[in-house]
């Protein structure tokens, strides 16, 4: 058992705060080769921004080479650079928009820049001249979302512009999906063919078309077709489907248990009110244990008074409103003992807590969970 707070690693006894995530690297490998096999021949970019889904940047990656991953995609250039500082040497897209004092550090560390614009291209053209390099670029079209990229009914002129810089080496040419997650795929296949009506223009050429790629989870669950060349699935590596409403075509699980443990436990008298702005009281004498969590740690406050969590394999509510670092649960008559395991997300027997159980009680959708457990909750790796 190795484990690491983010990067940094640290060694399992030294792990002291009994909230911790454990992420089983068997059940990560196990989901990444399923998206392989299920989209093949076309190749997987795992999307590893945001602290990869909050598994940790650097261990998912690391894995992901292992596995002989063909890339990585990233969003933001410091998650580049931190991962070529670690050691990963295979290609890394950064997804994310860019501002021109970036580039420099983009060829410095072999990053592959997303240009967005035919101004960006050209300043991405000049550093790369300055430099003495060969920029290596993915061209993005923007095929419906109104984000970042060049839109599908000007991009003509764009590629136009691209093949001719000369310090650039085109590897890919990618759009994003707005809506795939969803039954209805009618929005999908419109995108996916004003994309492909965009890349005409490569043949029109002759000029040899670059690594085409478009699905993100939903469509790579629900839309086969998108696969292209290569796809890039985020949420789904990490077992957690897009929606629920989404297919689930291919199974995957989630790798990712959140644990802590019950440090202090007392009664509770009937009418005495409890937490920040004393929002609840139990009507009769209760048992409560504390669990040394909040929303410090991601632990969303819009979840009070509909959180719960499991000890001892049974499902216990969250009481009074969440601290930043502190949680309270009514456990009525049942018996826990300080140090018991207290489950946020996953599984103890047959009772699981989800995820989506999560965002839905936050009102919010699970990547919104899964990003924002805090770095401060140390990550277990389970080998
Ligand atoms: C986040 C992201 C993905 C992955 O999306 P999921 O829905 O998590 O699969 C793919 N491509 C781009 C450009 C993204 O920003």
């Amino acid at each position: 058992m190795a484990n690491s707070i983010n990067h940094p690693t640290i060694s399992s006894d030294e792990i002291i705060r009994p909230t911790r995530l454990e992420i089983n690297l068997k059940i990560l490998s196990d989901n990444f080769n399923k998206i392989k096999t299920a989209v093949a021949p076309a190749k997987v970019m795992p999307i590893l921004k945001a602290n990869a889904y909050g598994h940790g940047l650097v261990k998912v990656a690391q894995l992901m080479q292992e596995l002989k991953s063909d890339c990585i995609g990233v969003a933001v250039l410091e998650e580049g650079i931190l991962l070529r500082e670690q050691g990963i040497t295979i290609p890394i897209l950064v997804l994310g928009g860019i501002w021109g004092n970036q580039i420099p550090l983009f060829l410095k560390h072999d990053l592959t820049i997303t240009a967005s614009s035919a101004d960006k291209l050209s300043q991405i053209d000049e550093f790369a001249s300055q430099m003495k390099t060969k920029a290596k670029v993915h061209l993005k079209i923007d095929t419906g979302m109104e984000r970042i990229g060049v839109h599908y009914y000007t991009a003509e002129k764009f590629l136009e512009s691209a093949v001719k810089c000369k310090n650039i080496r085109i590897d890919g040419i990618y759009s994003h999906l707005a809506n795939s997650e969803l039954l209805d795929t009618t929005y999908t296949l419109t995108q996916l063919e004003r994309f492909q009506e965009v890349l005409r223009f490569f043949e029109k050429h002759s000029i040899e078309m670059p690594l085409r790629h478009i699905a993100n989870s939903g469509a790579i669950l629900q839309t086969p077709e998108a696969y292209l060349d290569m796809v890039r699935p985020g949420i789904m590596l990490y077992g957690v489907y897009p929606s629920n409403e989404t297919a689930k075509t291919i199974f995957v699980q989630p790798a990712l248990t959140w644990k802590s443990l019950v440090v202090y436990f007392k009664i509770i008298k009937a009418g005495h009110p409890v937490g920040y702005g004393l929002t609840w009281k139990p009507k009769q004498d209760i048992r409560a244990v504390t669990v040394p969590l909040g929303y410090g740690d991601g632990y969303f406050r819009s979840m009070s008074h509909k959180a719960e969590v499991l000890i001892r394999g049974k499902r216990y509510p969250v009481v009074g409103s969440i601290s930043m670092d502190q949680i309270i649960v009514n456990i009525e008559n049942d018996s826990a003992f300080n140090g018991d395991e207290v489950i946020l997300i996953g599984q103890d027997g047959s009772n699981k807590i989800s995820v989506e159980e999560l965002a839905d009680w936050a009102g919010t959708i699970p990547y919104e969970i899964l990003t924002n457990i805090n770095t401060r909750v140390p990550r277990l790796y389970l080998e």
